[in-house]
């Protein structure tokens, strides 16, 4: 754990240099220096320089939001309760680390009870053995599924992909936060980042589900609700209906153009049909697991976005014409407000067309 904390205060340093808003792309959006700056423009406040500034912000009642940096950096939330607290991603060692601390000074005798990983991805599964002492983990049935698949089937964040298919990524396989972290996961030292090295600090989940699962303690509760294969199989977001706020995991951004790498190389269909069952939950504030929270009407307004984006696009494919020409025809100015926008909109009519014509079934 000792060497762990130290490659993290390395990883700091890195970020005091400037490096961060690399190191912390892994999201379905903006891998370019192009796309770096559109997204500095916006609301979010562009790259952070020096040490992460995380912060803990109320949200309702003893539900509470942690952000672990500006920028595209992970969110996470947890609920207090009499007997204890219920976490959500546990982020990174470094991360839960300084949570862990946060906790014991502000609540103490109420120890993190359990831990709600969100999906495999190494951006928000680590960092759990830092609450093993007092917590259970509760995963989607496909989270150990996915930790032991290789490389190609269980594919890191971002675009990375094991290429050559030898189930180890070469820092030019792996791609935005991926290629970022690679020095700092890659256990070994040598050349290669393989399977075990990305999921090393992620701890397996002691409780599984498939549909729905509702943690209850402390009188309080969470329902955690599988996104049926949005952005990953294992992804679930959670509901707190007591609170009215549901924590939406990757990605349900707000105000904010969505999303890169073919849909995560899924059918577009797959994520109109996972926000439209969120829409049926009765909440009032959403948050999502990278940049700002929203209302439900934004979470409508992001569903309707999809849909026109896939319409148009699908319409497209229908009479003929090329990515190109889509790009060319497709309107998305109702977006003009949304962050990403216009630098965006090319990348997002390319994605949609590649998850019609090579992942729509
Ligand atoms: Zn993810």
């Amino acid at each position: 754990m000792r060497a762990r904390i130290l490659q993290g205060t390395i990883a700091a340093l890195v970020c005091a240099l400037g490096i961060q808003a690399a190191a912390q792309a892994p999201a379905g959006q903006a891998p370019t220096a192009q796309a770096g700056a559109a997204q500095a423009g916006g609301r979010a406040g562009g790259a952070p320089q020096g040490p992460p500034q995380r912060t803990i912000t109320q949200v309702r009642g003893d539900l509470y939001k942690v952000q672990s940096g500006a920028g595209v950096a992970a969110v996470t939330v947890f609920l207090v309760t009499p007997d204890g607290i219920i976490l959500a991603d546990p982020l990174n060692p470094e991360f839960s680390a300084w949570l862990k601390g946060e906790l014991a000074t502000r609540f103490p005798g109420r120890p993190v009870k359990f831990v709600l990983a969100s999906h495999y991805h190494w951006d928000h599964a680590r960092g759990g053995a830092m609450f093993a002492d007092t917590a259970r983990f509760i995963g989607h049935e496909n989270m150990p599924k996915n930790l032991a698949l290789p490389i190609r089937q269980a594919r890191p964040p971002g675009d990375t992909d094991d290429i050559d298919g030898d189930n180890r990524l070469t820092r030019e396989e792996a791609q935005t936060g991926t290629r970022a972290q690679f020095d700092r996961m890659n256990g070994n030292g040598d050349v290669f980042l393989d399977r075990d090295e990305i999921n090393a600090d992620i701890r397996r989940p002691d409780i599984t589900f498939a549909d729905r699962y509702t943690v209850t303690l402390g009188g309080k509760r969470a329902e955690l609700i599988w996104s049926k294969n949005r952005h990953t199989s294992d992804l679930f977001d959670v509901y707190f209906p007591d609170e009215r706020v549901l924590f939406a995991s990757d990605y349900v951004w707000i105000n904010r153009l969505c999303c890169n790498f073919s849909f995560d190389r899924r059918p577009i269909t797959t994520w109109i049909a996972s926000i439209k069952a969120l829409e049926a939950l009765d909440f009032d504030t959403v948050i999502n697991s990278h940049w700002e929270p929203g209302t439900k009407a934004d979470l409508v307004a992001f569903r309707q976005y999809l849909e026109d984006l896939a319409t148009q696009v699908q319409a497209g494919i229908r009479a003929g014409k090329s990515v190109d020409d889509l790009k060319k025809t497709v309107n998305l100015d109702k977006y003009k407000s949304w962050v990403g926008y216009p630098d965006q909109a090319g990348a997002m009519i390319e994605s949609a067309y590649t998850s019609l014509t090579k992942y729509q079934n």
